[in-house]
């Protein structure tokens, strides 16, 4: 069987290349043949250094601007369910109107995003800030197998840049930043007895009573961060404890997760959890796993003139709720959204499917973006063709509903 390949990257549309590029199945861990096929059509591009770690595959250029940008997207998808190759169905659109969408694995997560940067990788020659894509693997399995992840550690260099743009599905918004998450394990201590003669022990489980009261009680913040407003959760997530039926219990607990926003550390969410349960006896605070959340960056320059140009186009512009790569970006202190085709909520599904329309406006804003034509280029200057000859007008980076969408949770 010959290795599969894609069609020309430059005469291809986008949503036909998302076609291209979902056909050649890539779950995790067999993600090769595609990485491969990304890799040979990047190769015949002359204005384009081609790298490879494994099977993650960068392409950069080196044209000596002064801001450089990634645009990354990962190239494995969740298992098959019966949905390879892709098709084309026509579907009524949210407004009612029909609407040619492309149906399959990988059309919403996130080969939309992967052929919408392969195509521009071919056709945004000249772009006015350096362009480094990233097309990497293993995206949707245990963190520590994370592509991304691993060029950090390996090449990091290789993702040095001013600004990233995950081509997560976000439905064409612009979702910046994350939460971060803590989890602690909330434990108590008393004395087991018979439960005939209870006054000899002490009862763990009702010493839970004023922690749950102090959750139940307690209102979380909406916290302002770079112009976005992250909304905090502090709940309980499961309860634990007893041992027979006829006996005092001496142990129980809670697991608490923290949703916090990204201008705390992890440290200052653990002390966040302990004074809202402050004062409370015979507890034990145990931190059992946490990740920063990552600030959206959008005081950036290049950063703010991405969100000026994508709202132009009508997108919304939120914070992400879920923890994704953005934050693997932040942690290398560069400014991370995520910006692509597909309903975030469709994501994983067995009917996932995309408007093809979607794929196109995206390609085009980001397109239209880089090549500094737009309302606002990268390198900070009014494009040549602003909306009406004016510039782009101050954006309003209130919180926009729509845009808000769970993709997953840690
Ligand atoms: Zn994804």
């Amino acid at each position: 069987m010959s290795a599969p390949t894609l069609p020309d990257l430059a005469a291809t549309s986008p949503a036909d290349l998302t076609r291209a590029v979902c056909d050649v199945p890539s779950v995790s861990g067999d993600e090769r043949a595609l990485a491969d096929a990304v890799e040979t059509a990047l190769r015949a591009l002359d204005h384009l250094e081609v790298l490879r770690d494994g099977e993650t595959v960068v392409a950069r250029t080196h044209l000596g601007r002064p801001s450089r940008v990634v645009v990354a997207g990962h190239l494995d998808t969740v298992p098959i369910k019966d949905n390879l190759p892709t098709w084309l169905e026509t579907r009524d659109g949210a407004d009612g109107s029909a609407q040619e969408v492309l149906c399959g694995r990988g059309t919403v997560d996130m080969k939309g995003g992967v052929a919408v940067a392969l195509h521009l990788a071919a056709t945004v020659t000249d772009p006015v800030v350096d362009v480094t894509w990233v097309f990497y693997d293993h995206e949707e399995v245990d963190a520590s197998l994370n592509g991304l992840g691993r060029v950090a550690r390996t090449h990091p260099d290789w993702l040095a840049a001013d600004f990233a743009i995950l081509a997560e599905p976000t439905a064409g918004n612009v979702e910046g930043g994350c939460n971060g998450t803590l989890r602690v394990e909330v434990t108590t201590t008393g004395r087991t007895a018979h439960s005939a003669r209870a006054w000899r022990g002490h009862n763990a489980v009702h010493d839970l009573a004023p922690v749950l009261s102090a959750l139940a009680a307690h209102e979380s913040e909406t916290v302002t961060v770079d112009g976005l407003d992250y909304r905090e959760g502090l709940n309980a997530v499961g309860i634990s404890g007893g041992i027979a039926t006829n006996m005092i219990p001496d142990r129980a607990g809670v697991t608490v997760n923290f949703r916090f926003a990204p201008s705390r550390t992890p440290e200052q969410a653990e002390q966040y959890v302990r004074d809202v349960l402050a004062g409370i006896d015979h507890l034990t605070i145990t931190v059992v796993d946490s990740a920063a959340g990552a600030r959206p960056g959008l005081d950036h320059p290049v950063a703010r003139a991405f969100v000026d140009a994508a709202a132009a186009t009508g997108a919304g512009v939120g914070p992400k709720y879920g923890w994704t790569d953005v934050a693997r970006f932040s942690a290398l202190g560069v400014p991370a959204v995520n910006f692509g085709p597909g309903d975030p909520n469709l994501a994983h599904a067995d009917d996932e499917h995309c408007p093809t329309a979607q794929i196109a406006s995206v390609a085009t804003a980001l397109g239209e973006w880089l090549r500094g034509v737009g309302p606002a280029s990268p390198d900070g200057a009014a494009g040549a063709e602003g909306v009406d000859g004016t510039a782009a007008a101050e954006t309003d980076l209130s919180v926009n509903e729509t845009a808000t969408t769970e993709e997953r949770t840690a």
